[in-house]
């Protein structure tokens, strides 16, 4: 094995020759789940094998995700801020945006992340292959790249693979004007008007984008409220504020179809609030993603796979084949790229001999909308399906002089405490920087708090980040910049 441990390659470059490979880790997938487990097993002593079939690692969040979208998020931002300083009395030009220079700026951001893990893949001496991997057998992946076919033999395997936007049947195949988010994200142009077809994460993230690019968007979403599943009164202050900017939100409404045109794309939909036939410029497709287990031969392993193509795992991210293990998208819900690094080093470690489960059950969601929302641990719709009691207490943006500042009064800091205890259960923010200030109260949920620990912390005043305390003031009965509720 010295030789190969001797044998770098950044995916993209040659590693000259199509020997096979022996490792005692294989990851399949350089995605955040992938790349962190290939990186931790490194460090933990172990030899690593990491098989990516993209240019570069990083996976779909840094190369067409998370990274490439905040950064467009931002120069939304910037237009938006620009738009609205009128109501400060400052007045701007129209802008103009060179959409070249945009995609260029973008292309640098994710780069420099990408060619830093590509230098420190080789600082730790992983091996990357360059290829699609699938399973031969529970000992031997087969990988096809530009290389020629090559077979590693491994000790343990950690199954990375992700997952892909889902297709809705019906659409026009191969019609350009039909996007996904990676599609999206490409921004080859601003279209006239866009239809965002799914209000979740990635349609009102989109909608956000391409609105304040100047294009006239609507969404359509099946179930009747935008965001589901996240509770009412942290989507509500997004909802309005996305009213105010595009050209339509529909709920409970269903494309019935896509009929491709010269002048564009005409879509029918159904549903009580349906909006009439209309002809788009363009059409995104955001209704979910789909888990990729049942594209890498796992049956060869001996690994199950469901039906969905989630790959289960134990909470040492075992698969029911002891020394194969999967993380991040592929092994469950939330598709979240935080979790998807944890569970990575969970894997890692397990695989090194350390005694480790993942522990961390209370994953943040944050969508970077315009408000963003954020929030972790129980949901008050969650609480009342199972029944517990919780104390519910809210500081309202509005007696906030920092977002009064700011001309954002639209936000809200809401927190759950277990009744009788105290202890925070829950948390959701909506308001700029709300998928930052949502980093205490996870911390909080971690270390048990109750309301006095995070009334009783001082926080800097003024910040966005004290309507948390504000907020467990609330609870305890102790505010003074509000009237406080009568106590229970
Ligand atoms: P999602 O599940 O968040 O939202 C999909 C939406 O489409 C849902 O609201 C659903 O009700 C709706 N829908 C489904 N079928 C429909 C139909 N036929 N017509 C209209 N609406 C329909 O999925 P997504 O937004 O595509 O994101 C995919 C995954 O990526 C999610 O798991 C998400 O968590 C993750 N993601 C997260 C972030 C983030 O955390 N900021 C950003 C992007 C993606």
């Amino acid at each position: 094995m010295t030789d190969e441990a001797e044998v770098q390659a950044t995916p993209g470059t040659s590693e000259g020759g199509g020997a096979d490979v022996r490792t005692q880790v294989l990851v399949l997938g350089g995605g955040p789940g992938g790349y962190t487990a290939a990186f931790r097993a490194a460090d933990l002593g172990l030899q690593v094998t990491l098989v990516e079939r993209g240019e570069t690692l990083g996976g779909v969040c840094l190369n067409v995700g998370c990274i490439p979208s905040k950064a467009l998020l931002h120069a939304a931002e910037v237009l938006t801020a620009a738009r609205e300083a009128e109501a400060l009395g400052i007045t701007f030009g129209p802008p103009r945006v060179d959409l070249g220079a945009l995609r260029a700026w973008k292309d640098g951001v994710v780069g420099k992340l990408t060619g830093g893990l590509a230098q420190l893949a080789r600082q730790r001496k992983v091996r990357v292959l360059r290829g699609e991997g699938r399973f031969q057998s529970a000992h031997q992946v087969r990988v096809d790249g530009p290389e020629g076919p090559r077979t590693v033999t491994f000790e343990h395997a950690v199954i990375g693979v992700g997952s892909e936007p889902v297709r809705l049947p019906g659409f026009p195949e191969g019609d350009p004007r039909v996007i996904d988010s990676t599609g999206a994200l490409a921004l080859p142009d601003v279209p006239g008007s866009l239809l965002v077809v799914g209000g979740g994460v990635i349609g009102l993230e989109m909608a956000t984008l391409y609105a304040a690019l100047g294009s006239r968007v609507t969404v359509v979403e099946l179930t009747g409220q935008l965001l589901p599943g996240w509770d009412g009164d942290l989507v509500r202050p997004l909802q309005r504020r996305l009213a105010k900017r595009l050209a339509g939100i529909h709920v409970g409404t269903r494309v019935l179809g896509v009929e491709a045109r010269d002048e564009g794309l005409a879509v029918t939909f159904e549903g009580p609030k349906a909006p009439p036939p209309t002809v788009f410029d363009r059409v995104l497709v955001a209704v979910g993603r789909r888990p990729a287990g049942a594209q890498i031969g796992a049956e060869s392993a001996g690994v199950f796979v469901d039906p969905k193509g989630f790959v289960p795992v134990d909470r040492e991210q075992r698969t029911n084949v002891g020394h194969i293990f999967a993380i991040g998208d592929v092994a469950g819900q939330p598709m979240l790229a935080h979790k998807a690094t944890h569970e990575g080093k969970v894997a890692a470690e397990v695989i090194a001999g350390r005694p480790v489960t993942l522990e961390a059950r209370d994953i943040p969601g944050v969508a970077y909308t315009d408000p963003e929302v954020a929030w972790v641990g129980l949901t008050e719709t969650e609480a009342k399906a199972r029944g517990i009691e919780v104390d519910r207490a809210a500081f309202p943006w509005a007696a906030s002089g920092r977002a009064l500042g700011m001309a954002r009064e639209e936000g809200l800091t809401r927190l759950l405490f277990e009744r009788g205890t105290g202890r925070l259960l829950g948390a959701g923010i909506v308001g700029p920087h709300a998928g930052d200030l949502i980093a205490e109260t996870v911390l909080a949920l971690r270390m048990g708090a109750r309301a006095g620990d995070l009334a009783g912390a001082v926080h800097a005043h003024p910040t966005l980040s004290e309507t948390v305390a504000l907020a467990a003031e609330m609870a305890e009965g102790t505010i003074t910049d509000l009237l406080p509720a009568r106590r229970r």
